[in-house]
């Protein structure tokens, strides 16, 4: 383990005010670390708000300015730095031109933070938040383990899955082959839920938005492997602190159907409030039916469907548990407190 105390300079949290960064910066801060985040825009105070008023910022938390697409935008912000958690990544399903808006962000933007980082010379450990999405794209009940790697997704096969294979690729191929001073660790998150410190509402929250916003009436024959954010946090805290940490490691605690998830908010009163999807096409017939209906969605949603719909996602955490002592939180809980959270919020659509 680390000395907290003796860790010199900074730790980078690139992408500082996203979703699993911002819980990162609170739990970096609240052990004591000085940390540095970087967002696009440092004039945008509203969308930082709330990890610059987390306790500690005041004293610990600089904000510096660098986008993904801009080359060497990330010497400023890595200098001086010993630990760099690269989390920033374009998370969208559905997008325009796939190539401009996830691969090139993704994978560039992964070598210009490894650059500086190489540059900088005091760096001593990069921590990549990469995905589910660079271990597989299907839900084939193939136990996933850190040696998997998603072979199957493309420019036109989910292609954000894509981007963050090339680009967890490009990372180990960048340290493999340079002398760069610095290891590399990657986070395989699965499907990440739990209280938004922003509130805004993350891609992987919108399946349970859907739930009570009318948007999605039908219960579908998906599962997810989920893991909440707090969890996520600290797998990256814990890769960063702990030597011996290497290699990838798959974080997800466990799978829901999306049936069960339904069948958890039921008994726990969500059904009185809100009007939950009741339409089963989870059955033998709903599968083919619904995949029919994935044709008329946009192409990231219909990929997403077509390789899950019907299939089982299995996977082991076993190194993660092992290696960085990570402990699971209990997963219906994180799916009730995610709800109450995006209610909190004000996301949940209207009450019946
Ligand atoms: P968010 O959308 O909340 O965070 C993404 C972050 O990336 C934001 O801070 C965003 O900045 C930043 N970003 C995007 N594009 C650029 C760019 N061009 N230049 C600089 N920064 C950029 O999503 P999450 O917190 O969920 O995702 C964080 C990481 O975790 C991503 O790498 C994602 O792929 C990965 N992940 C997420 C999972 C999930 O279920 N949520 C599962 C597995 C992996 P801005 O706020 O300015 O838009």
């Amino acid at each position: 383990m680390i000395d907290r105390a003796e860790s010199r300079g900074p730790v980078l949290v690139t992408g500082a005010s996203g979703f699993i960064a911002s819980h990162i910066v609170a739990e970096l801060l609240s052990a004591g670390y000085r940390v540095r985040g970087t967002v696009r825009d440092l004039t945008k105070t509203a969308r930082h708000s709330h990890i610059t008023t987390l306790p500690g910022a005041d004293e610990r938390l600089e904000l510096v300015a660098a986008d993904l697409r801009t080359a060497a935008a990330f010497d400023d912000a890595v200098a001086g730095c010993e630990f760099v958690l690269h989390t920033a990544s374009p998370y969208q399903i559905d997008v325009d031109d796939p190539q401009r808006d996830l691969v090139e962000p993704a994978v560039n933007g992964t070598l210009s933070v490894l650059e500086s980082c190489a540059g900088a010379g005091s760096v001593r450990r990069v921590v990549l938040t990469s995905s589910v999405a660079a271990i597989t794209d299907r839900a084939d009940g193939h136990v996933n383990t850190e040696a998997d790697w998603n072979t199957r997704s493309s420019l036109t096969r989910n292609p954000y899955y894509f981007s963050k294979t090339l680009a967890e690729q490009a990372a180990w191929s960048y340290v493999g082959r340079s002398d760069t001073g610095f290891d590399l660790v990657a986070i395989n998150p699965f499907y990440v839920i739990g209280p938004s410190l922003g509130g805004e509402v993350n891609t992987s929250h919108r399946s349970l938005t859907g739930f009570t916003n009318g948007k999605v009436p039908v219960i579908l024959a998906i599962e997810w492997p989920f893991v909440d954010v707090r969890d996520v946090a600290t797998a990256h805290v814990q890769a960063m602190e702990r030597p011996d940490a290497g290699g990838r490691y798959i974080v997800a605690a466990g799978t829901r159907t999306m049936r069960q998830v339904v069948d958890l908010l039921r008994a726990n009163g969500w059904g009185d409030r809100y009007r939950l999807p009741s339409i089963g096409l989870d059955g033998r017939i709903g599968v083919p039916i619904s995949k029919l209906a994935a044709r008329v969605q946009r192409s990231g949603t219909r990929d997403y469907l077509m390789s899950h719909l019907g299939g089982v996602m299995r996977f082991d955490n076993s190194k993660v548990r092992s290696e960085l002592g990570l402990e699971f939180r209990d997963i219906d809980k994180t799916i009730l407190e995610t709800m109450d959270d995006l209610e909190r919020w004000g996301h949940l659509g209207k009450k019946r």
